[in-house]
């Protein structure tokens, strides 16, 4: 039978604040308490995997150890066919100490037409591992599929949103709804997955 988590903490093993507001926005409907890994006091751990999965499996992981409880990572990103998969697991490092990801969508641009590449396909890719402090874990993986479009378009979002057009539209996130845009996203897809399988809805 699976093993649910059910009327108890969930670590979120991030420092950002957003994406823990985010995560507790989207589980309010289940029966799990959420807190942080900083709430705890715990330091981020060195993220040297060279995947999704095992970056994640790696803050999963740590975080249960140290809080002795069930824990919950994400790790995500853009992965362009035309750059072997670039940036992925690198997409916030490429944006730089500063965080800017018009100088980030610019650089993609550039090898892009540094390449030649008429191919301006991607995908945002979102991983979620969840750990238990005996070790066992579990991993749940969501992609959206799409096309690159320069300049930038739109002020929504946050990140490549602006440069990324999902298959069957014809606007970037950075112009969607959110509300539209949380349908259809690799992380909701991750996070369904999930919930689905692990958690149980409040009564
Ligand atoms: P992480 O917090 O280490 O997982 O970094 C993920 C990075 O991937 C973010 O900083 C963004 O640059 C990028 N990313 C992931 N998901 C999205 C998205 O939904 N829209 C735009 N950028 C995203």
């Amino acid at each position: 039978m699976t093993r649910k988590i059910e009327n108890q903490n969930l670590i979120i093993a991030s420092h950002n604040n957003g994406k823990v507001i985010e995560i507790r926005d989207l589980l309010s409907d289940y029966n799990v308490m959420i807190s942080s890994s900083e709430d705890y006091g715990m330091k981020e751990p060195e993220e040297n995997g060279s995947t999704f999965e095992e970056n994640a499996l790696i803050k999963a992981t740590e975080t249960s150890k140290f809080c002795g409880q069930v824990s919950l990572s994400d790790d995500s990103g853009l992965c362009v066919d035309a750059l072997s998969g670039e940036p992925g697991i690198y997409s916030a490092r490429w944006a730089g100490p500063e965080k800017d990801f018009l100088k980030a969508s610019k650089t993609i641009e550039e090898l892009l037409i540094k390449d030649g590449s008429k191919n301006y396909s991607a995908h945002f890719v979102c991983v979620l591992a969840v750990c238990w402090p005996d070790g066992e874990s579990r991993v749940f993986k969501g992609k959206i599929y799409g096309d690159l479009t320069f300049p930038p378009q739109g002020k929504l979002g946050f990140g490549y949103d602006p440069i990324f057009i999902p298959k069957n539209y014809d606007i970037t996130f950075g112009q969607m709804n959110p509300d539209v845009k949380h349908k259809i996203s690799h992380r909701s897809i991750a996070f369904d997955l999930f919930s689905r399988e692990l958690l149980v809805e409040k009564k």
